[in-house]
This record gives C-alpha cells, sequence and structure tokens, in this order.
C-alpha cells in the first residue's frame, strides 16, 4: 500500500459508455472485449501458478447438490447470500398453466410458488467445495491432491450489487490442496509467495490482510473469530483509490480438516485430510487493476500491455 495509484475515478462509467460493460440485472453484467482480454491475462498467470503447485486441472459443475451442502453446515453458516434452483413440478396441468400465464411483472414472475419443485439444488457460491465432494467418503488416493478450476459463483448479497465490486454472478479461480496439515500450509505459503512477486511486477497497489469470513450466523460466528485467531484466512486487498478504500481481489484459506472430518476424507494415517484454497476473484482483480490504472492502455504497465496477446 505504499505506492500512490495512478488514476483516481471510478472505471465504471467510462466502461459503461465505451460498451465495455452492459449491466443486465441485479448484480448481473456482462463484460467487453477489453475487460474479457484484461481476464484472460490474470487468468494466465493464475494458470502459471497452479502449473508450479502442479494441480491438476478439474471442471464443476455450475449448480451445487444440497445433500452436501448439509454436509458442511453450509445453510447455518452462510445462509444470507444462497441462490436456490427450481424447475417446474413434473406435473402436466402446472406446466401447461405456466405456458398459458406465466409472465414478467415488476418485481419478478407472477408464477404462484407451489408451481415449484423442492430444492434439491442451488447455484455454487465457491469452486473448492465440488472438489471435496468428489473426494468424500474415501481415502484419499496418493495421501495429496492439488488441483485448480475456475467457476461461476453465486453469492446474492442484497443492498450490495449495485456496482462491479460486488456481484450475484462472478467467476473464480482456485487452487486448491487435499493432505496432511503440512503440505496444505507449505503450498498455500509458496502460493502466496509467487503471487507477492507478481503483483510487485504489475505494480498493484494492495495488501495481505487476515480475515474472517464477515458474516458468520448464530453459533456460527465464533467460528469467526477462530479463523481470524488461527490465522486461516488471508485476504489479498487491492486498493480502490477513487473511494480510499480496499477490496478483496482474492484469498489464501485453510480449513484445517473441516472438510476432511465432515466429509469423511481420509489420509493413509487414516486421519482425516486437511484442506486450503488460493481463491481469486476474476471480475474484481480486472476491476481493481483498472481503478488503479486507468482504463486507457498506453497508462499500464508494459507487462500487461504486452501480455495481454
Ligand atoms: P473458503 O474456501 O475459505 O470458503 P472461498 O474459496 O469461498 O473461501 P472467498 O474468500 O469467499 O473464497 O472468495 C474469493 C474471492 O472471490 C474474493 O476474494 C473475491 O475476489 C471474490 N468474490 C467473493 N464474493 C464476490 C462477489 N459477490 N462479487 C465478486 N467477487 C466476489
Ligand atoms: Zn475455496
Amino acid at each position: 500500500m505504499d505506492r500512490p495509484a495512478l488514476y483516481d475515478k471510478d472505471p465504471m462509467d467510462e466502461l459503461i459508455q465505451r460498451g465495455e460493460l452492459f449491466q443486465e440485472g441485479t448484480g448481473i453484467y456482462t463484460f467487453g472485449p477489453l475487460l474479457t482480454a484484461l481476464i484472460e491475462f490474470f487468468e494466465r498467470q493464475f494458470l502459471k501458478l497452479a502449473e508450479s503447485c502442479n494441480a491438476k486441472s478439474y471442471r464443476f459443475p455450475t449448480l451445487i447438490s444440497a445433500e452436501y451442502l448439509q454436509r458442511i453446515h453450509y445453510f447455518n453458516a452462510f445462509p444470507h447470500s444462497l441462490s436456490f434452483v427450481t424447475h417446474l413440478r413434473e406435473d402436466l396441468d402446472v406446466i401447461d398453466d405456466f405456458a398459458s400465464n406465466a409472465r414478467y411483472e415488476a418485481g419478478g414472475l407472477n408464477t404462484p410458488p407451489e408451481a415449484f419443485s423442492k430444492i434439491h439444488s442451488l447455484l455454487s457460491p465457491a469452486v473448492c467445495n465440488h472438489l471435496y465432494f468428489a473426494l468424500a467418503d474415501k481415502p484419499l488416493p496418493g495421501g495429496e491432491l492439488a488441483a485448480t478450476a475456475v467457476g461461476s459463483c453465486f453469492r446474492y448479497e442484497a443492498i450490495n450489487l449495485d456496482s462491479l465490486e460486488r456481484l450475484w454472478d462472478f467467476s473464480m479461480r482456485e487452487i486448491i490442496f487435499v493432505g496432511p496439515k503440512d503440505f496444505v500450509l507449505k503450498n498455500r505459503e509458496s502460493a502466496r509467495a509467487r503471487m507477492e512477486g507478481f503483483f510487485k511486477e504489475i505494480g498493484l497497489v494492495y495488501m495481505v490482510e487476515s480475515a474472517n469470513d464477515p458474516f458468520f450466523i448464530g453459533e456460527f460466528r465464533k467460528q469467526a473469530a477462530f479463523q481470524s485467531a488461527f490465522q486461516l484466512k488471508f485476504e489479498i486487498r487491492a486498493a480502490l483509490p477513487f473511494k480510499d478504500s480496499t477490496l478483496a481481489v482474492g484469498s489464501y484459506n485453510y480449513h484445517q480438516d473441516f472438510f476432511g472430518r465432515n466429509l469423511n476424507i481420509s489420509l493413509p494415517d487414516d486421519s482425516p485430510a486437511h484442506t486450503g484454497c488460493v481463491a481469486f476473484g476474476l471480475e474484481r482483480i480486472a476491476y481493481a487493476f483498472l481503478a488503479q490504472f486507468g482504463i486507457e492502455m498506453d497508462n499500464w504497465p508494459a507487462v500487461v500491455k504486452d501480455g495481454l496477446t
């Protein structure tokens, strides 16, 4: 944070004017070629990081199973931002009635709630959970695993969804480690050190701060204090000079054996696996970069300009 940033405006208005950004709905945006090229540039760096960790590529679904979310107590810990998926009940009368009468009115579809099925899937709130679900209820092959994937993530953060800072539908690249404690912590630390070099090279103004997931509810509030005390989560916070604040563009997380215990992922010595992940918000990193350097490419650092291809 000790370097001054070059630019001090919110790039959003200019991006919209230039057709680089289009708001389709609350927290739902389409990105044009400039933002896309910038995101792809950052993605290439994250893929290099993944390669340096020997992480294998995975593809995870956009939907996520309610049954598995229940096993990791997600409904108790993070209820406020969940996005539920439903479909019409498998009943011809319900489907006919929908086809004849469904209309979008201010505030939403006019369809009565009883027309919809019970909920068994949601939209994924994060990427790494899918890997833990796939590894559940068996020994971890080889005793350690590094994986990477990019995915769409969904968090409904109500009143805060009117800028690029907080989206309902966003993309996350994660590098995920599963194995003994030392394996996870060593990899998290080497990922952090490598990213420090990269952020320095592009001249990003940022800091890394010990953090906790902000919205733990009820008895899970204790968990937030616990996260801070044991340094389980570090956030990469990039400066947003136009509002004199910072925005989390990524995080380095260690979950101890939480997933290993709840999902029964075992190590060769029969103890539960530990997990950790390094997660980057793709839209946020591009937005924070533009907030610091502006949208004129001439003013961008050479490594970024040359790396766009
Ligand atoms: P953990 O595995 O510990 O739960 P996580 O993988 O869920 O962590 P987070 O730290 O919650 O990861 O989020 C990772 C990154 O995703 C954030 O640093 C941010 O850049 C991005 N992100 C999170 N929420 C949003 C949002 N609503 N809009 C845009 N980007 C977001
Ligand atoms: Zn994760």
